[in-house]
């Protein structure tokens, strides 16, 4: 599973369609201070699932909308899409290619989309976990995460190695599963009561 394309569209100074290709390798992004560089792993962290504004060194989400400059007005939406390729069907879906996209509108409406249908950020999530992507699979090692992972406790060092061997997803969907079964047992209690009402 290799990152291929990273597209973005009115994400921080990216105003235009911007499209960087992974080839083959090492990727390096250069350029001077202020340029952008490191709004492309925003843009990164944001389609992956980022959720905390700060991730992105933010204090409201919406400032990732691009804000203008330059004579150019703001712009009300942004759009960051990922493609990777499935050759190897880590992710289990029929398919060679896999593309996320996520999209957020000044007045907070997010899209979310997998191979162009639309779906929910879990979908995206519980999708990148298979491949052990995501936002907390530590796939973006940023300056000092290193150094706080040396200095982490004993809890902090546990959910590192729980995310980097899948089991928050797995206990996320048992979560889910345990509520499931909540709510059948309660509707199937009151099955049982209107059972003996017709008795
Ligand atoms: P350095 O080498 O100094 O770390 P960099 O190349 O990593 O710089 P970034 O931090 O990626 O630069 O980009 C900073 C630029 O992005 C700033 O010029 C800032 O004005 C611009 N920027 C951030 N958010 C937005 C936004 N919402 N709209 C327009 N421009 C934005």
């Amino acid at each position: 599973m290799k990152l291929q394309r990273l597209k973005m569209m009115g994400f921080k100074s990216f105003a235009d369609s911007v499209t960087i290709e992974f080839n083959a390798g090492i990727t390096a992004i250069v350029g001077p201070n202020g340029s952008g560089k490191s709004n492309v792993v925003d843009a990164l962290a944001w389609v992956l699932g980022a959720q905390s504004p700060r991730l992105m060194r933010l204090a409201k989400m919406e400032e990732l909308i691009y804000a203008g400059g330059d004579g150019r007005q703001p712009l009300g939406r942004a759009e960051v899409t990922i493609e990777f390729d499935n050759a190897d069907q880590q992710v289990a879906l029929p398919m060679a290619e896999i593309a996320m996209s996520r999209a957020m509108t000044r007045n907070g409406d997010a899209l979310y989309r997998l191979n162009g249908a639309q779906c929910r950020l879990v979908d995206l999530v519980d999708t990148l976990s298979e491949a052990n992507l995501g936002k907390t699979q530590h796939v973006i090692i940023s300056q000092g995460e290193i150094e706080s992972l040396a200095n982490a406790k004993g809890d902090e060092i546990r959910g590192v190695l729980e995310d980097a061997a899948q089991v928050s997803v797995l206990r996320r969907r048992l979560n889910q599963a345990e509520r499931h079964v909540e709510s059948v047992t309660q509707s199937l209690g009151e099955v049982a009561v209107k059972e003996r009402e017709l008795r």
